[in-house]
């Protein structure tokens, strides 16, 4: 499965927020939309006025960056909402969050989503004890995600255990911080969804 492997911050820039792409970074001065908010290639500072339709594409492009998904995939996860009953945006994020990659990074295991999905790309995890290096494996409740044995002895390993413990875990996992697992104890509650992503948005850019 591709990905994106430009400059992230350009992201950023190009929906006019911050994403959070970048971890510690997008906590500082150095964040590139705190010194130019201004869209990548647009010399004249100025915004242009933006139709219906490129306020849905840009929420749909803004929830693709934030989870780091690439076009085809992202339309077979908004295929799999429509069909099922409910509340298509918010199935759709819950699709989103249940990714192995995303509960890395939730679990604070990494800095941020890209990290995550080197990590998992890299063989680091193995979820109900088996090597698992696929980023879109769809967890579900029960399943238990743990950092490989032989990964145990890296300096980044040793650093995360010093450092994991202040980080926010969301509802539906629950971090041991003794074995440094994760376990999945439900399904994504609403709350647990990201906030910044208005799915109504995207929902009626795929209705068109
Ligand atoms: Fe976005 Fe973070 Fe880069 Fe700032 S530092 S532009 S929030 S990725």
């Amino acid at each position: 499965m591709g990905r994106y492997a430009g400059p992230v911050c350009r992201l950023c820039r190009r929906v006019g927020e911050k994403l959070f792409l970048k971890g510690e970074r997008c906590f500082t001065p150095r964040c590139a939309i705190e010194r130019r908010r201004t869209p990548p290639g647009n010399q004249s500072g100025r915004r242009r006025r933006v139709s219906d339709h490129g306020i849905q594409l840009r929420e749909k492009q803004k929830a693709r960056y934030i989870y780091g998904i690439m076009e085809g995939q992202f339309r077979r996860y908004m295929s799999q909402a429509f069909k099922r009953p409910g509340v298509t945006g918010q199935y759709l994020l819950e699709l989103l969050e249940r990714r192995l990659d995303n509960a890395v990074y939730r679990l604070g295991f990494a800095e941020s989503r890209r990290q995550a999905r080197q990590l998992v790309l890299h063989g680091h995890f193995t979820v109900n004890g088996r090597k698992t290096n696929i980023p879109s494996y769809m967890l579900r409740p029960g399943d238990v995600i743990a950092w490989k044995e032989s990964h145990k002895q890296r300096d980044f390993f040793k650093a995360l255990t010093e450092d994991i413990p202040k980080r926010p875990v969301p509802s539906w996992l629950d971090l041991d911080t003794n074995n440094m697992t994760g376990n999945v104890s439900s399904v994504p509650a609403e709350e647990d969804l990201e906030s910044a992503i208005d799915t109504r948005l995207i929902v009626e850019f795929y209705s068109r």
